[in-house]
């Protein structure tokens, strides 16, 4: 959260803590459509997923990659949360990912809380993994109301 001496704290979270649901512009209506493993605990970018359109019922299946290899999870479609600045998009994967860049952003001064966990990559966080224009503090403003601009559709 946004504290009112303008810190934001957040926990430090891996990409596979969100890469359980993608959220995705149908390919068939362009309607709000989500990406999930076909097994909920195996969120590899190998694994088998499933789209499901919530506004249009279409779906497509995405097998598992042989031999692990990582491909695309979004399946080569479109995020449905981009936030569009000048210096290019941030994207979100789902929900609660452009609620954690938001709070993130949000700051002046922002923390991101480390992990107890000494086995933790350290360099493999979303914070850590921001493009550094979405980080720049004099950006600050600029990429804030990009994020406050996306449409939060509920899935
Ligand atoms: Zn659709």
């Amino acid at each position: 959260m946004a504290g009112g001496d303008g810190r934001s704290v957040v926990p430090a979270r891996l990409p596979d803590d969100f890469l359980g649901r993608l959220v995705v512009d149908c390919p068939a209506c362009g309607g709000y459509a989500a990406i999930l493993p076909r097994d909920p605990s195996d969120v590899q970018a190998s694994a088998a997923r499933r789209m499901v359109c919530r506004d249009c019922g279409a779906t497509r299946d995405k097998p598992q990659t042989p031999n692990g290899a990582p491909i695309d999870p979004f399946m080569g479609l479109a995020p449905r949360f981009r936030a569009a600045t000048r210096h290019g998009d941030l994207v979100a994967w789902n929900e609660a990912h452009l609620d954690y860049l938001e709070t993130y952003l949000s700051g002046r001064i922002r923390v991101e809380q480390r992990s107890a966990d000494p086995a933790a990559p350290r360099n493999q966080t979303i914070v850590s993994r921001l493009p550094a224009w979405a980080k720049s503090a004099k950006n600050r403003d600029e990429i804030l109301r990009a994020v406050e601009r996306v449409p939060r559709e509920r899935g």
